[in-house]
């Protein structure tokens, strides 16, 4: 029987190591993943499911606004998709170029995800982060004053291309706006936007900038919120909650579940690259129907 508050799948993965041995032949569940399953329950969940440790702290009531099992992975769903992001002589993971305008965007035919975020939300981190599984792979941040902003480009494989944006607010160049709208309103591969809110100070006035965009060109984005390691645990729940009820009630486009991450623990990586290689029509899981 599986502990009570983990989810079935968690259980039975736990209780027969013949179906994690079958995940891992049929996987090749990397090194890094085969640890994170071997941590006890609880820090599996808060490493694994952010979401899901906050919500225990949260009262009855409150439990309902919380939106968990939108996007609910099995273990081996997300074991899968760490191979995705794997980076091997046969899964190539690597910086592609950069551009300033979309007319000199490489052309390409894969699936495309891209990163938004003001300056300092922790884009770069998390970009790194994602990509921990292929160290080689070089996040270039270019904060200097004056020095103009791209978009940079990222193949993972045969599977996607993410693309890392520049930082929006503060010393964004004056044609930042024009390069993202477009980018944002053209890029015909764009599967989906991640919108990074810090989770420290919330949405400010400058991501509202960027919701009220994604909102304008009916794209469907995702609010990811970065630095979760940073705060306590009672102002992190006060923060999601907030965040939460804006999503639900002032937009159109965002995904409902929030996606809380940190650069510096890892907590959240791994549903997020689980999320981002089923967007990308990677990975059928069986928790997630496309709408
Ligand atoms: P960017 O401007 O959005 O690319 O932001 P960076 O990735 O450079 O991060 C800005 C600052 O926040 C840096 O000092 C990072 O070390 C810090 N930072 C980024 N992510 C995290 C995180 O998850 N946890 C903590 N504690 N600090 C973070």
């Amino acid at each position: 029987m599986a502990a009570p508050g983990l989810r079935p799948g968690l259980g039975r993965l736990f209780e027969m190591p013949a179906a994690l041995g079958r995940v891992r032949r049929a996987y090749s569940t990397s090194q890094a993943f085969a640890e994170v399953l071997r941590l006890p329950k609880k820090q599996l969940t808060k490493l694994v499911f952010p979401l899901q440790e906050l919500e225990r702290h949260l009262v009855p009531d409150s439990k309902r606004e919380f939106h968990l099992k939108i996007f609910d992975p099995s273990l081996e769903d997300i074991a899968r998709a760490e191979s995705i992001f794997t980076a091997t002589a046969q899964n190539r993971i690597e910086y592609l170029s950069s551009a300033e305008r979309l007319d000199h965007a490489p052309a390409l035919p894969r699936p495309e995800v891209c990163f938004i975020g003001r300056s300092n939300v922790g884009k770069s981190s998390l970009i790194k982060a994602l990509f921990s599984l292929a160290p080689d792979v070089e996040v270039r941040v270019s904060k200097k004053p004056g020095h103009t902003k791209k978009m940079n480009f990222f193949k993972v494989g045969k599977y996607f291309t993410l693309v890392d944006m520049p930082g929006y607010g503060y010393r964004a160049p004056e044609d930042f706006v024009d390069m993202v709208e477009t980018y944002l309103k053209e890029r015909k591969n764009l599967m989906r936007t991640f919108l990074l809110v810090d989770s420290v100070v919330g949405i400010q006035k400058t991501d509202n900038i960027a919701v009220e965009m994604c909102e304008e060109f009916a794209l469907p984005y995702v609010m990811v919120l970065t630095k979760i390691d940073k705060s306590s645990k009672g102002h992190l729940l006060k923060q999601v909650l907030q965040i939460q009820k804006f999503v639900d009630t002032k937009t159109q486009g965002c995904f409902p579940q929030l996606f809380p991450v940190s650069a510096v623990t890892y907590s959240g990586i791994h549903l997020l690259r689980c999320f981002i290689a089923d967007i990308t029509g990677n990975l059928k899981t069986h928790g997630f129907q496309f709408s």
